[in-house]
């Protein structure tokens, strides 16, 4: 530890209670916290110090990989049980599977007419706010 860090003005934080301490946590926000000083000043203050803080970041666990279950090609959504394609197919078989039952698909389109009712509803009151806050 060198005298002038010691003297820069505006610093509230002793550096080397700031280092001890990063030392110990070996974290930036949490040091930064317990100084009232930002988490890029702690790195400043540490980094001069000559002790490196990208070395001590944990690395990200990995995100799990998923893979379609009808043709095992990575899906782009941790979520997405199925590909591109399979999800289309999918959607495709569960709608002719509705298609195919008269009672299904008559449910299905209120449904449809329903949300369509409600979307349109919204979106009128929304232009109505719009123009009375206007
Ligand atoms: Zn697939």
């Amino acid at each position: 530890m060198t005298d002038h860090d010691k003297y820069v003005p505006g610093r509230k934080a002793d550096p080397e209670k700031v280092i001890e301490r990063y030392q110990e946590l070996h974290n930036l926000e949490k040091t930064g916290r317990e100084f009232g000083i930002t988490r890029e000043r702690v790195r400043q203050i540490v980094n001069r110090a000559g002790i490196d803080t990208s070395r001590i970041i944990k690395p990200k666990p990995e995100k799990e990989e998923r893979f379609c279950k009808e043709c095992g090609a990575p899906v782009n959504s941790s979520h997405a049980l199925y590909c591109e394609t399979h999800r289309k197919e999918k959607h495709k078989r569960r709608y002719r599977a509705i298609k195919a039952d008269p009672e299904k698909y008559a449910h299905w389109r209120e449904l449809l007419k329903k949300y369509d009712k409600r979307r349109k509803e919204r979106e009128r009151e929304r232009t109505r706010d719009e123009s009375m806050t206007a």
